[in-house]
């Protein structure tokens, strides 16, 4: 698990046991613990909101909490949880050829 970090929080994540759970009890890949868990986030929350969160533990990551702020930023909209490659097709809803992989962009399910 080299250079593994939570695909929601950016956390690093070096152990299994720091991995979110599914809804099935089986270990997430993508996120930890903190973030995911029983097939579902935690903080139900949008990027901007939870950059806010996640700033407040700058310690934690051995930084202020405004250099935490500032990495937040520069990583979050890369994240599977947060990046977004919708097209103007998504915009309709059902788009089968959808490529996006944000958990929040239902518009390669039907419905
Ligand atoms: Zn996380
Ligand atoms: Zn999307
Ligand atoms: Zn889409």
């Amino acid at each position: 698990m080299e250079n593994k970090i939570c695909q929601s929080c950016s956390m690093p994540i070096s152990s299994k046991e720091q991995l979110g759970t599914n809804k099935d009890g089986s270990i997430n890949v993508d996120y930890c613990k903190y973030c995911f868990e029983n097939g579902e986030f935690i903080d139900k929350v949008s990027m901007e909101e939870y950059i806010e969160m996640c700033s407040k533990y700058g310690s934690q990551a051995g930084m202020t909490n405004e250099e935490m702020k500032e990495h937040c930023i520069q990583i979050f909209p890369n994240l599977k949880r947060w990046k977004c490659t919708c097209t103007d097709e998504c915009t309709s809803g059902y788009n089968p050829n959808c490529t996006c992989t944000n958990p929040e962009c239902h518009c390669t399910e039907k419905e």
